[in-house]
């Protein structure tokens, strides 16, 4: 006998087919083909896929709960969200999988509404007051373990530990050369202290990095000499403009503001000020209707104080069962929920303008909905550059953030340029901000490789007392014309020079016609 497995429709029927089934075996439930991220999205039966799917890489990149032995870890990179909450609309998956151990988001009043421009394409507006009370306040864990037996060299056998130089008695650095637990060190403060057995020498070595960091835990290890630690810094991370968020249908933002309570706008009806305010235009194209059924829901769920279920596939009605023919449907469930409170049937709520204190034409669609905060921050993002570093053959700016590198201007951007007909500002960009260089040309050959500075021989004139020594002007001769008749200088980038000595090293000489026509 062949066994065969028969998917479940959510309906209880054959989906379609009129034969009978074949199967011998049938899913016990449609949820069985979700996964364990997949099956967290409440309703996910009622958004459009994709979005489904959008969530289900974001439910990875939250800043969550993800540890209960915090205390004991020493992880290279851990997020961490302070004040998580358990959310009021959930699957029946959240409970299987105890979920509430980790939780990974925050109910957040939502009100969607076009409230000035800080809410469009994707912005949206949060409730200062609310992120000073705790909301969305996380950490990032970053652990540094330091071996000095692992430093030992073969020309160094001197053995090394960690302790505190004796005639730096007043260092931030503990007597076993550690830094305290809890404090705060600064870019290029002491962080430890290294001994020397042989040379009985005491070196510090600071922390690097661009930002404070505090210490949250120094673990050792070695009980007679003291040569490996772990040390494990704490950084603050609080909402700030350019942090990103996202509800559980794929529907992801960046606070572009933060107001204060004062200046959001209120409910009539209760008098309560949204967390979070996003723009309704997120949803006629992403069409996530889940999201706007959680938010009744959840709306629901805590005026009657109770958690709701949100299962998907589990309401669709199976006609093989007794059911009443005017059964509810989910809608008219949840509506019923908020008239018996005597709110809104679908959600809304007369609200005032926080600025000017006038009714807003529109009734707001208002509601808890929960939030993730997601790992993307600015602070560990942003990239500035006026002037810095420059790359050594090429004299252009470096690239890379740590190291404050610029930002590429490519083919792409050159092209929007050229497009727009911004000719200075191109040549500002990719010339006078990059490898500005003035060379000496020899117009008689016309090579920029074969000229020299020579020295000049002669004083030009006595140094007079206290004034700065008077200087010859600089010579510059060509060595294939013998010659500093013909020196011009011409204004260049760097890399065209460097074009000219990787040509020369091919035996392709390049050479320049200079002339004054322009
Ligand atoms: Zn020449």
């Amino acid at each position: 006998m062949k066994v065969f497995m028969e998917i479940r429709c959510p309906d209880g029927r054959d989906g379609g087919r009129k034969d009978a089934f074949p199967a011998t075996h049938e899913e016990i439930h449609p949820t069985g083909m979700l996964s364990v991220v997949a099956s967290l999205t409440p309703w996910s039966d009622h958004n459009q896929s994709p979005r489904n799917m959008y969530q289900c890489q974001m439910a990875k990149q939250t800043m969550a709960f993800s540890l209960q032995a915090l205390c004991n870890r020493a992880d290279q990179k851990l997020y961490h969200l302070k004040t998580p909450q358990s959310p009021i609309v959930r699957t029946s998956a959240y409970k299987k999988y105890c979920i509430d151990e980790y939780p990974t988001g925050t109910n957040a009043i939502v009100a969607v509404l076009s409230y000035t421009g800080y809410d469009m394409e994707d912005a949206m507006i949060l409730n200062k007051s609310s992120v000073d009370r705790g909301m969305f306040h996380g950490l990032i864990y970053q652990t540094e373990t330091i071996d000095l037996s692992d430093q030992k060299s073969r020309s160094d056998r001197s053995r090394k530990f960690f302790r505190r130089s004796n005639i730096n008695k007043n260092s931030s650095i503990d007597s076993d050369g550690l830094p305290y637990v809890g404090q705060t060190i600064k870019p290029n403060e002491e962080l430890y202290s290294i001994h020397n057995e042989v040379t009985n020498e005491s070196r510090s070595i600071k922390h690097k990095g661009s930002e404070p960091v505090i210490v949250d835990y120094v673990a050792i290890d070695g009980k007679k000499l003291l040569q490996k630690a772990s040390i494990r810094f704490r950084h603050p991370r609080n909402p700030i403009i350019g942090d990103k968020f996202s509800s559980r249908h794929g529907q992801k933002g960046v606070c572009s503001q933060l107001w204060p309570d004062v200046d959001m706008p209120f409910s009539g009806v209760t008098g309560m000020r949204p967390d979070l305010i996003i723009n309704p235009h997120a949803f006629p194209s992403r069409m996530t209707i889940a999201m706007l059924l959680e938010s009744v829901a959840a709306k629901g769920g805590s005026l009657h104080g109770k958690y709701v279920d949100a299962t998907p596939f589990a309401n669709s009605k199976n006609v093989n069962e007794e059911t009443p023919p005017q059964s509810k449907t989910l809608v008219d469930e949840l509506g019923e929920m908020l008239n018996v409170k005597g709110f809104n049937y679908h959600g809304t709520e007369v609200m005032y303008s926080g600025v000017y204190g006038t009714e807003l034409t529109c009734e707001i669609f208002m509601g808890p909905v929960y939030y993730q905060r997601l790992r993307h921050m600015v602070s560990d993002k942003y990239q500035v550059r006026s002037t810095g570093t420059i790359d050594q053959i090429t004299h252009q700016p470096i690239k890379g953030r740590k190291r404050g590198g610029g930002i590429r201007f490519g083919e792409m951007e050159r092209d929007s340029m050229l497009a727009h007909g911004a000719a200075y500002l191109l040549h500002d960009r990719l010339h006078t901000c990059s490898d500005y260089h003035i060379a000496d040309v020899c117009s008689i050959c016309g090579s920029i490789l074969t000229t020299s500075f020579v020295k000049p021989e002669r004083r030009v004139g006595r140094a007079v007392k206290g004034l700065p020594p008077i200087r010859a002007s600089k010579k510059v001769i060509c060595h294939a014309c013998q010659t500093s008749r013909g020196m011009e200088t011409v204004a260049m980038p760097y890399v065209f020079k460097y074009l000219a000595a990787e040509l020369a090293a091919m035996n392709i000489k390049l050479t320049l016609q200079l002339n004054n026509a322009a």
